[in-house]
């Protein structure tokens, strides 16, 4: 296998002098939620077995003097994974990279295969934060989600998480489920509140066409509220996590003091990363690649010794510019503008000024010095503004 370590080499060229993030995808879940749209199929326990020593080969082989800092665990469901699997995973990344000892290791779970054995098990893989994928708190929604657990087994997890010694743990809830009304949608956020993780993200529910849960709603004839009640769920369920502690530092995403998610920051702050397993992204300085998202020929290109990445580009620096500025709009602070302009070698205002001025004149951007960013109420509006830039 030749690519990767032309990869390699030139990861080794651009991430001289910073930190990267590793990002590895499982793409295994117990059952197919009625929404989804991500890189997954069924478990299948040999086929998890030929998984993990796929995507270990492709760690080592990507091997590289690298500073690390962040390992994720993203899927479909990484907590299908066996701690001795994880831990083979961490082990081969270390040995691969070099990962810092106070890297963050998060791990996505959900909540049905979160028992307290497994968990410890990842604890001591090395493990230090864990993304628990509760959804709702109310059982009506989490079964027309299609989602296994319950609302009970979602408050053992996290009851499981804290005990085997997990102290960053983030739950992700999703609002405008088809039929929610406001109120509704606020009794998960207070019982996410009552439960006090020390992160959430919060995500607003996408209904993708030729999904089960679109054929359903068409049966039922229920529809998702108005997009001015979307907004209503947003505003008020920020308001109260600022009432009990929590800071909003992205668009979707809260965090009490300290546990913000360093590797996702990388995704915002025109960072460095690199994907393992299929259909995983990589972004490196102008390189950007990933592979190919079919399990089946992810396994088998790596078991016949050949690269799983499928799509190679160079981006352009015009291209770098309109992402860090984008992405960057994505964070509470928003983005220095003189500091990407001098990056990039473009002056930012003088190029987007004209277009940004509605924007601010509306209350959706606001400028403070050279740091430009959106309002609250202009993170409703954000794909509009950011539009600007691509
Ligand atoms: S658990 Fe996540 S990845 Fe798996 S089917 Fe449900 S939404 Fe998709």
């Amino acid at each position: 296998m030749t690519a990767p370590r032309k990869i390699a080499t030139s990861l080794a060229r651009h991430c001289a002098n910073s930190r990267v993030g590793l990002y590895i995808h499982v793409p295994f879940c117990e059952a197919i939620c009625s929404y989804c749209n991500f890189t997954r199929g069924l478990f299948d326990a040999a086929r998890a077995r030929r998984y993990v020593a796929a995507v270990v080969e492709e760690i080592r082989l990507a091997s590289a003097p690298l500073s690390v800092d962040t390992i994720y665990f993203g899927g479909g469901t990484p907590s299908l994974l066996e701690p001795e699997e994880v831990t083979r995973i961490i082990d081969v990344c270390r040995s691969s990279f070099s990962v810092s000892g106070k890297a963050e290791i998060t791990m996505e779970s959900n909540p049905e295969s979160a028992t307290k054995e497994r968990l410890a098990g990842y604890r001591a893989a090395g493990v230090t934060r864990l993304s628990l994928g509760v959804q709702s708190f109310r059982d009506t929604e989490l079964v027309m989600l299609g989602r296994l657990h319950s609302s009970v087994a979602a408050r053992r997890a996290f009851t499981f998480a804290r005990a085997v010694g997990f102290k960053d743990v983030s739950l992700d809830l999703m609002m405008w489920l088809p039929g929610q009304k406001v109120l509704e949608w606020l009794e998960s956020v207070e019982e996410l509140i009552a439960i006090g993780p020390d992160h959430a993200s919060l995500y607003l529910l996408e209904v993708y066409p030729n999904s089960p849960l679109r054929d359903e709603m068409i049966r039922a004839a229920s529809t998702q509220a108005p997009d001015d009640v979307a907004a209503e769920m947003y505003l008020s369920a920020l308001v109260r996590l600022d009432q009990a502690g929590f800071q909003q530092y992205e668009i979707s995403n809260v965090a009490r003091p300290g546990h913000r998610s360093r590797h996702n920051m990388k995704y915002w702050m025109d960072g460095q990363w690199i994907g393992f397993g299929p259909g995983a992204h990589s972004t490196v300085g102008e390189e950007r690649w990933s592979n190919t998202s079919e399990t089946s020929v992810y396994l088998d290109r790596l078991e016949a010794g050949s690269d799983p990445s499928c799509a190679h580009q160079k981006r352009s620096p015009e291209q770098q510019l309109s992402e860090a500025l984008f992405m960057g709009l994505r964070l509470t602070e928003g983005v220095d503008v003189a500091a990407i302009g001098d990056r990039y070698g473009v002056d930012v205002p003088t190029r987007y000024g004209a277009e940004l001025q509605s924007f601010i004149d509306d209350g959706q951007l606001v400028e403070e010095g050279d740091q430009l960013r959106l309002s609250r109420e202009g993170m409703l509006l954000a794909n509009e503004v950011m539009a600007v830039f691509v």
